[in-house]
């Protein structure tokens, strides 16, 4: 290994992004160290991606995964130590001997990881959008002090980062950027009669047109929560204000997202739907590194078109917009009881249409503050979820 091997800890490594970033890892194995792998519950997948890169550490959900990973890793000969729980995940976050941070875990369960790197100054690989909703501004804060960098991975905010200038400073209209425009495939459901769309099934929800994601981020692309989820990351990532943020439907998901400059140039960024890019992106900056992904032929796709959302439709997109101008703990109410409902509906109780009701309902009815802690926000989390699971209870049918 050279001197200018990068380390990483990849938290979320057995997921969709967690695979993604293996795969470009393992194409550049001079370049990148794996010292840890955080994997949850899938066991298996994990014993096998410890074989792949020998990592140092590997961290499981319980006990119970644990003595099955130590006895695969035992079986294969490797040394990788096996710890639990979601403090392990915090740990190796911020190991010294670690300088990059992947955070690909799902939800609102990746904040204190993410955290803990931002406050251990690492180098912050963010897919983990949920953590920036519900904690943008503590986030951005740690990361201010310590010296951490975010390298957005979501594939809008790469591309947006990607767009902007060099040495970009969190200011707008210092650098003649008149607004942000985050594009949209507008998921399975953008053409279905909405009277359809009451009884549409989670499987209908996840067959996603043009990218392969985890289920949960999967529906969220369905309701439109996802670019909602996505317009937060945005201001806080970019400085942004909601109204320098525009979301277009763009189906063929090919331009990733745009910039527009003041003296009415828009810079975007384009290629084909495939998350090795923003993730070999974001490893190698500023470098560029091969990521697997098929050149994109401007020819073969033909068209490139445009629509704006349907607020009708999507109303998750609305509600995400007003959680950010509320300010104060909104945001985290609102990724909480998204949360709840959409595993709810995958669980197949709740209706797809009552997804963003319940999210409705319970920001009218919870108090929405200042959160300045990281356990002040968590207990807004908790109380949100407990409200949200109550209505769910009542609006399944
Ligand atoms: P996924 O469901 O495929 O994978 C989630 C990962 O998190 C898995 O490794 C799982 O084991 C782990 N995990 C789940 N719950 C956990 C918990 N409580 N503690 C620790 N680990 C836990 O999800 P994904 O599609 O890879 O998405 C990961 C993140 O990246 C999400 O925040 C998502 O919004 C974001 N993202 C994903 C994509 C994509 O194309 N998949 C694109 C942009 C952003
Ligand atoms: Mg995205």
């Amino acid at each position: 290994m050279s001197s200018r091997t990068r380390k990483l800890a990849i938290l979320g490594a057995t997921g969709s992004i967690g695979r993604s970033t293996m795969d470009v890892v393992l194409r550049h194995r001079d370049r990148y160290e794996v010292v840890a792998l955080g994997g949850h519950r899938q066991v298996e997948r994990l014993a096998e991606q410890c074989l792949q890169v020998h990592p140092r550490y590997a961290v499981v959900a319980d006990e119970q995964g644990a003595s099955i990973l130590r006895g695969r890793l035992d079986g294969l000969g490797l040394d990788t130590e096996v710890l639990v729980g979601a403090t392990a995940l915090e740990q190796i976050a911020s190991l010294p001997e670690v300088d990059t941070v992947m955070a690909a875990i799902v939800g609102a369960a990746g904040l204190r990881p993410t955290l803990a790197a931002a406050r251990a100054g690492k180098r912050i690989l963010l897919a983990n959008k949920e953590s920036l909703v519900m904690a943008g501004s503590l986030l951005m804060r740690e990361i201010g002090v310590s010296g951490a960098r975010v390298l957005p991975i979501d594939s809008e905010h790469n591309a947006i980062f990607q767009s902007m200038p060099d040495g970009y400073a969190g200011d707008l209209d210092c650098a003649g950027i008149s607004r942000l425009v985050l594009t949209a495939s507008g998921g399975p459901f953008r053409n279905m009669p909405l009277e359809q769309l009451e009884g549409v099934t989670p499987e209908q929800a996840c067959a996603h047109p043009n990218w392969v994601m985890g289920r949960k981020i999967s529906v969220d692309s369905a309701t439109m929560m996802n670019k909602g989820l996505e317009v937060i990351e945005a201001h806080w990532l970019f400085g942004a204000k909601p109204s320098q943020i525009e979301v277009v439907i763009h189906p063929q998901s090919v331009i990733h997202s745009m910039v527009q400059y003041v003296d009415g140039s828009v810079i975007a960024q384009l290629g084909n739907p495939d998350m090795r890019t923003p993730i070999a992106h974001a490893l190698a900056y500023p470098e560029r590194i091969e990521a697997g992904v098929r050149p994109l032929d401007l020819c073969e796709v033909g068209q490139l078109s445009f629509e704006r959302p349907d607020p009708k439709r999507f109303p998750c997109l609305r509600l995400a917009y007003e959680a950010l101008e509320r300010g104060g703990t909104a945001c985290a109410i609102l990724n909480a009881t998204n949360e709840e409902a959409v595993e709810d509906f995958l669980a197949g109780g709740l209706p797809f249409r009552r997804i963003a009701d319940v999210i409705a309902e319970v920001l009218d009815v919870q108090e929405v503050g200042d959160a300045s802690s990281i356990d002040e926000l968590i207990a807004v989390d908790q109380a949100a979820r407990a409200l949200a699971r109550k209505l769910i209870g009542r609006r399944r049918t």
